[in-house]
């Protein structure tokens, strides 16, 4: 028989994957011996038996299920149901990654009609115990039975109305009693049964609601947001329950070890007085700093400062921790690798390393490298002149400007019509996640810096603010006002999540201000690494930002980008329409100085380091007016002025557009196939790059042109055009009487030239895999339409587990870049290989291109520091084994 269910003292509780991020964690605190109220956990694989039996308890894990039971009642002397001495239990999920929130709980199960009446009797509290029963009621109601929690609420209010009181603490033992009279009547009157009185069936309910709320529709959209994927199932956690709302010498609170925004070492937290544990993570009341705890329960406050080191020492991460104290003792009720921003990521993995906590190579891994481009994005200029509106708790650091909306639904729609959007709440619960995900921020006007808000937004790396109390909100009219400023639906504000502050309007923006401890880490990064990381630029701006983050050389400078200055475009048309050869060279000799121009800023952008210029490669049709609108305008003038010649000109020009007009211009005449037909086009290209060459070279700097052709298939073309580059080239170095070294290279993007790479590679010093285009030949999909024709949806029913434009298919496209780098290899040893598709930017694909022993990746320059610190982890799980974290999901 499987063993599916584990007390927490158990010696075999072992491991995330069959117990859970919570329940691991759980056994390893009663492990180390640490004050955790006692229970057990249902396996992962019980929640996937569960699905298998068609959403039912399986036999076999019932009957663990009791025996599992009977050891906790007899260790903590207590009987579920028992009337002389209650046992009541929490019963939460607890997945392998944590999912703040998505899941359902269910706490105080075992209470009903009887075990209230001892609790009141044992406890001295008549007012705590139908307060607890009343909550469990609701809680168990609205998560396993689905009576809509509005219904208790609602109920609660005439109540308070009619007996004037203002807050829940005001109702006694006896307001509460009544209430769950009439609880009880509305669960009758919405399930057709009485509210369940026997804990065994509470607890078999609440297991199985735990169970089948891991495929709630908010849960799956945090797992497809954070790529948790879906057949790892949740584990249910059993735990005695300790109580936060016994008196003022109880609460609750969550703590993290060090500060999840910042990284800054130092304790960070909140907690309510009188409270139980939902209440700090819903955000419905706003809770008192950590630091206060330590002169009102000073001993409570040292024994959980040790805690929470002890902790952190045990995990060697910073902990996201929850406690209870029930009657001035502590219990720690859970504890977790805390979800953190991309600068606490960096500095705390940093800082552990000089604490002698983690190895270098551990810090490395520490970091996601997707997370850094959080780093990397632009601030509020603090010179400009702006008026604070607003300010609450920096919860999420980040600049964003948005309109301001005040429902998830108008988030989603807005942003699905490509309006960014600011979503401003009383607080969020996870029913608003799919809002949260389409905002740039969230700003909620309760709630602490643990609140379901900040947590989640933290983990999403999304600028947010939280327990915003100036604010006022109107929910009804859409409009929120501070003081007698009236703020109002889809106005805009710009939000500051570092300072909690909120403006109104958009403001100035301006460069990202980058840590000490971020060029520390990448410094590591770049020590560890094999491959060389280069940028995809064409201009000296995207360059010198590039070299900035940290580019070794330009691994893809798209020429084409240079043909769409508008200031070009009539010579780059009078280029493409010319009828004779000589016509269009007039048109060229024109365009080289200012391609020279182009070339000369790049260079001295890059000094030494490597520029590798692909000549022309679009199309020469994307140069010219789109078709459609030249009919539109043809037509007209057909009518207003038939005589003209501007109806002329427009006409030839529409003849030549039908004449250059492909049926699949990207299997078309593009590519080296331009040159091929039109050699004097590159040429040109060539004679630009080697005069800036020499120029540069004049000045005394060492420059390092590659020339890349495009989209060869055949090794006759790359003959052809390695013949045409090199007379070009040498005729500028024969005329000008210089010389510059340069190399002549290929891209490998359609399949034939990956299958045939030992004849291409005697006509190439260097490859570089294309793989968007080695991408769309090789599956078939079309760059410009698949995605909202098809893709998408494929991707949704997991017919691909990935969008292969952006995560390198390694089976398909990846075994033809393996099969062109070993043919290439067998002909030329040292053949520099590199790859500047999209996916030189993404981290799967870059610890492939280690694997295959490509000398380069070359990326976008905001993704260049990701990219130095993905070739470092792949080279440290190369040598290794380490496993790779994913500590935000
Ligand atoms: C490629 O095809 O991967 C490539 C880098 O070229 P482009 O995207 O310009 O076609
Ligand atoms: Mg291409």
């Amino acid at each position: 028989m499987n063993k599916h269910v584990f007390m927490f003292d158990d010696t075999d509780a072992n491991g995330k994957e069959l117990l859970g991020g919570k329940g691991a964690n759980l056994a390893e605190m009663t492990r180390i011996g640490l004050p955790v109220p006692y229970g057990f956990t249902i396996s992962t694989k019980a929640c996937n038996a569960f699905y298998e039996a068609g959403e039912q308890l399986p036999a076999d894990v019932k009957e663990q299920v009791d025996t599992a039971l009977e050891k906790l009642e007899k260790t903590t002397g207590k009987g579920l149901g028992d009337r002389e001495n209650p046992l009541l239990v929490s019963v939460r999920s607890g997945a392998v990654f944590s999912m703040p929130g998505m899941m359902d709980t269910v706490l105080n199960l075992g209470m009903n009609d009887e075990t209230v009446v001892s609790m009141a009797e044992l406890t001295g509290e008549p007012r705590f115990a139908y307060d607890s029963y009343r909550r469990f009621i609701q809680m168990f109601s609205d998560v396993v039975l689905g009576v809509d929690s509005e219904k208790f609420e609602r109920k609660i209010e005439t109540h308070k109305q009619l007996h004037g009181f203002s807050a829940d603490p005001d109702l006694s033992a006896s307001d509460w009693k009544t209430l769950i009279k009439q609880f009880q009547t509305i669960v009758e009157q919405e399930t057709g049964r009485a509210f369940p009185q026997d804990p065994c069936e509470q607890m078999i309910l609440a297991i199985q609601a735990v169970f089948g709320s891991w495929n709630n529709d908010r849960a799956q959209l945090y797992r497809k947001w954070h790529g948790i994927p879906g057949h790892l199932g949740t584990a249910v956690n059993i735990q005695s329950m300790v109580f936060g709302n016994t008196g003022n010498d109880s609460g609750t609170g969550v703590a993290f070890s060090r500060n999840p925004s910042t990284g800054e070492s130092k304790l960070y937290g909140e907690y309510l007085i009188n409270a139980q544990g939902e209440d700090v993570v819903a955000g419905i009341r706003t809770p008192q700093a950590i630091e206060t705890l330590r002169d009102s329960m000073p001993d409570v406050y040292q024994t959980f400062a040790e805690t929470c080191r002890r902790l952190e020492n045990h995990y060697r991460d910073m902990q996201d921790i929850e406690f209870t104290i029930e009657r001035g003792k502590l219990f720690i009720l859970q504890t977790r690798n805390g979800k953190r921003t991309a600068e606490a990521s960096v500095r705390i993995a940093v800082d552990m390393h000089e604490e002698e906590i983690l190895t270098k190579d551990e810090a490395l891994m520490r970091v996601d490298p997707e997370q850094l481009g959080q780093l990397l994005h632009r601030r509020i200029d603090e010179t400009s002149s702006f008026e604070v509106l607003a300010k609450g708790l920096p919860a999420s650091p980040g600049a964003a400007t948005g309109k301001v909306v005040f429902s998830a639904d108008d988030a989603e729609d807005k942003k699905a019509a490509g309006v960014p959007v600011i979503l401003v709440r009383p607080e969020t619960t996870p029913d608003d996640i799919h809002g949260i995900i389409a905002a740039e921020a969230v700003v909620t006007t309760r709630g602490g810096m643990t609140s379901h808000a900040a947590v989640v937004a933290r983990g999403m790396g999304k600028a947010c603010i939280s327990g915003c109390s100036d604010v006022s909100i109107d929910l009804a009219n859409k409009t929120f006002s501070v003081g007698s400023t009236e703020v109002s639906y889809l106005e805009t504000v710009t939000i500051n999540g570092g300072t909690g502050e909120l403006m109104l309007g958009e403001l100035t923006m301006a460069d990202p201000e980058l840590s000490d401890e971020f060029h520390r880490l990448l410094a590591w990064a770049d020590d560890r690494k094999h491959l060389g990381i280069r940028t995809n630029s064409d201009t000296p701006d995207d360059a010198a930002r590039a070299l900035a983050f940290g580019a070794e050389g330009i691994g893809l400078c798209r020429t084409e980008h240079m043909f769409m200055d508008p200031e070009r475009i009539p010579v780059v048309r009078e280029m493409i329409l010319a009828l004779t050869s000589a016509d269009r060279q007039q048109a060229l000799d024109r365009l080289l100085p200012m391609q020279a121009d182009d070339f000369r800023g790049i260079f001295e952008t890059m000094g030494s380091r490597p520029v590798t210029i692909r000549l022309l490669d679009p199309p020469l049709h994307e140069f010219l007016p789109d078709k459609e609108e030249l009919i539109k305008e043809t037509a007209q003038l057909e009518i207003t002025d038939p005589a003209s010649n501007e109806l002329k000109t427009k006409k030839e020009l529409l003849r030549e557009v039908r004449r250059l007009d492909e049926s699949n211009p990207m299997l078309g005449h593009r590519g080296c196939r331009l040159a091929m037909v039109y050699p004097e086009i590159y040429a040109m290209q060539v004679e630009a790059i080697m005069h800036a060459a020499i120029d540069r070279a004049a000045d005394g700097a060492a420059v390092r042109p590659e020339i890349m052709i495009p989209l060869v298939g055949h090794v006759n073309e790359l003959k052809a055009m390695r013949r045409l580059v090199k007379e070009s080239a040498d005729r500028v170095l024969n005329e000008t009487g210089e010389y510059v070294a340069y190399t002549i290279g290929t891209m490998i993007e359609v399949p034939r030239a990956a299958l045939t790479a030992d004849a291409i590679a005697a006509e190439a010093d260097f490859f570089s895999f294309g793989t968007n285009d080695l991408t769309q030949t090789t599956f078939g999909y079309s760059r410009d339409d698949a995605e909202n024709k098809f893709l998408q949806r494929y991707i949704d029913d997991e017919t691909l587990a990935d969008n292969p434009f952006m995560v390198l298919d390694s089976e398909g496209v990846g075994e033809l870049v393996k099969i062109g780098v070993e043919k290439g290899r067998s002909v030329k040893e040292q053949l520099k290989t590199g790859i500047c598709g999209e996916h030189g930017g993404e981290t799967s694909s870059i610890a492939f291109c280690h694997a295959q022993r490509l000398d380069y990746i070359s990326c976008s320059p905001y993704r260049v520091p990701l990219a130095r610190l993905a070739a470092a982890q792949a080279a440290v799980v190369e040598q290794t084994g380490a496993a790779k974290e994913k500590i935000n999901v």
